[in-house]
């Protein structure tokens, strides 16, 4: 079966008593046992709910991995990964990851004794040059977020295999439908399902997804131990969700070409960051890890009193935090997403009070740009 259909057909008729094309919402705390010493495989939700599984096995699928799990939030499935390692272990991350991830890891899990190096993942060189005997994993986001620059999955792989360490890929911006990188060979793939799996502003969930079962299981007992699990509800309405991907990625990438186009020729904007685009200089590697661009793009304005005035003029296009809904919204990081990161990371990086974020939802891509137009003018 293709990618499409798989994604169209997670959780139909799992009910085979009913033949309920729909997957049941077990809204059930527990579970009773046939006799003592028997299970139904259900014993109590926090350590397996029958929609929970459907959703964690349809998100291996797609991801192309042998264990799903779902979690209450994008932050507790990156928790729980992090938890698979212990005190004195070191991590290569991402510099310009999203600001949630830089604060668990800088202002929590230090005070656990994990430590951290923060580096330009575009950079091979850098990435290497951080690895030490003490390396457990490379955390890397690609596109990252919110410069858009591209880290080389299959270079990362290649380091992280040669140390025999994981390499975890936090894969929110592009989901299943445009890269999968467990199939390149990494070892982990995160989600904040809250964005585009979930995909219309109305939920908060994440997922993981691991390449082998050892590693899978070992997640999952983290998962079960500290208890931040997806609750039935919230995983049938993310069932429901996944099952328009393919439409709803496609429209976000149809439309974000147009606009990053249109910004790029915009005499107030200074820089368009988005890989789609001819002289990103990260294309070449996207294009030979990814079949698409996804919705999200950035830019620069010329001033931040004109970044401040696009916030308060824009109608259709929503000043909020968040990404990957089919409406269109606006954010500025230095000030909302990446306020953890500090002040000094965030200028070296040019996360300024004059970029801002755009997730470009599935409207009209005209009356997005007419609202940017108006929004951007005196
Ligand atoms: N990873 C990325 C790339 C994100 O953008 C976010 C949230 O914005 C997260 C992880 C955290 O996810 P959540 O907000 O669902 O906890």
């Amino acid at each position: 079966m293709r990618l499409d259909s798989k994604i169209v057909h997670i959780g139909v008729c799992t009910d085979t008593k009913t033949g309920a094309l729909s997957t049941p919402i077990y809204q059930s705390a527990t579970f009773r046992h046939p006799a003592l010493g028997e299970s139904t495989g259900f014993d109590y939700t926090r350590s397996q709910n029958p929609t929970r599984k459907v959703l964690e096995e349809g998100i291996a699928t797609l991801e192309g991995g042998a264990v799903g799990l779902a979690f209450s939030s994008g932050m507790a499935a990156i928790t729980a990964i992090l938890m698979i390692y212990k005190s004195g272990d070191h991590l290569v991350v991402v510099e310009d990851c999203y600001g949630g991830t830089y604060r668990v890891i800088d202002k929590i899990f230090s005070n656990f004794g994990l430590t951290v190096s923060f580096v330009d993942g575009s950079s091979k060189e850098e990435v290497a040059q951080a690895i030490t005997p003490l390396t457990k994993a490379i955390l890397v986001e690609t596109p990252t977020n919110p410069l858009m620059k591209i880290v080389d999955i299959r270079a990362i792989i290649a380091l992280a295999q040669e140390m025999n360490i994981h390499t975890i890929v936090d894969n929110t911006f592009l989901t299943p439908y445009f890269q999968r990188p467990l199939e390149l060979g990494a070892d982990i793939v995160i989600h904040s399902g809250t964005k585009y799996l979930a995909g219309h502003n109305d939920l908060v969930c994440g997922l993981v997804v691991a390449r082998d079962a050892e590693l899978g299981a070992r997640i999952r007992y983290v998962q079960n131990s500290t208890g931040g699990v997806l609750g039935p509800s919230d995983s049938w309405l993310l069932i429901r969700s996944i099952k328009t991907l393919a439409l709803r990625m496609e429209k976000h990438n149809e439309n974000s070409q147009i606009i990053a186009k249109w910004l790029k020729k915009h005499p107030k904007v200074v820089n368009v960051y988005y890989p789609g685009l001819m002289e990103h200089p990260g294309k070449e590697i996207h294009d030979s890890q990814s079949s698409g661009y996804g919705g999200m793009l950035s830019f620069v304005v010329d001033n931040s009193q004109l970044a401040a005035q696009v916030l308060r003029k824009v109608k259709l296009i929503r000043f909020a935090e968040s990404l990957g809904g089919v409406e269109s919204l606006i954010t500025l990081p230095a000030v909302q997403t990446h306020a953890d990161v500090p002040s000094d990371v965030r200028e070296r990086l040019g996360i300024s009070d004059c970029l801002l974020r755009l997730s470009v939802g599935i409207e009209d891509a005209q009356d997005i740009i007419t609202d940017l137009e108006q929004a951007l003018s005196e």
